[in-house]
């Protein structure tokens, strides 16, 4: 069954469109933080980022820059936060990829963040070699 965003992109169910390019979409989210949460999302349907082509990703990278910069100009809100969750233990909510881009408002409204920081620690050296090792090149 197509996701929710992939029925946006097929014009099945209405949004405030913001942006659409040949790879991407973005419009209003229907349950805001703050005034002129944006969601953009690949027409590419992938539960998760890395499993998105190159070509829908940089396509997304793109959009997302020109979204954001809109965003910030359009509601004066200079600070944002740009979020993007991948499955349920992560607060992944709609199984399609999307990031949102959420004003932070002087008065505090947008995205609340509780950041549980730990340390590096001893292991971060081996650590960053395992992924270094795991990366494929774009
Ligand atoms: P996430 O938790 O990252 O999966 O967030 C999914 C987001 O999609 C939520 O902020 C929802 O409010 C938003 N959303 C769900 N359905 C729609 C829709 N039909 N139009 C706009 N936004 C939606």
């Amino acid at each position: 069954m197509p996701s929710i965003f992939t029925r946006i992109v097929a014009g099945e169910v209405p949004c405030h469109r913001v942006y659409e390019d040949e790879h991407v979409i973005a419009f209003l989210d229907i349950a805001p933080l703050s005034r002129g949460h944006v969601l953009v999302v690949p027409k590419e349907e992938r539960e998760r980022l890395h499993e998105l082509s190159p070509q829908s990703a940089e396509a997304l990278g793109r959009a997302l820059r020109a979204v954001a910069a809109a965003v910030v100009k359009a509601t004066g809100c200079a600070d944002y936060n740009v979020l993007q969750n991948n499955g349920t233990a992560a607060h992944q909510a709609v199984m399609h990829v999307h990031f949102h881009v959420i004003p932070k408002e002087p008065g505090g409204a947008g995205l609340g963040l509780k950041w549980d920081a730990g340390t590096a620690g001893p292991g971060a050296a081996e650590l960053a070699e395992r992924i270094r090792a795991a990366i494929t090149p774009a």
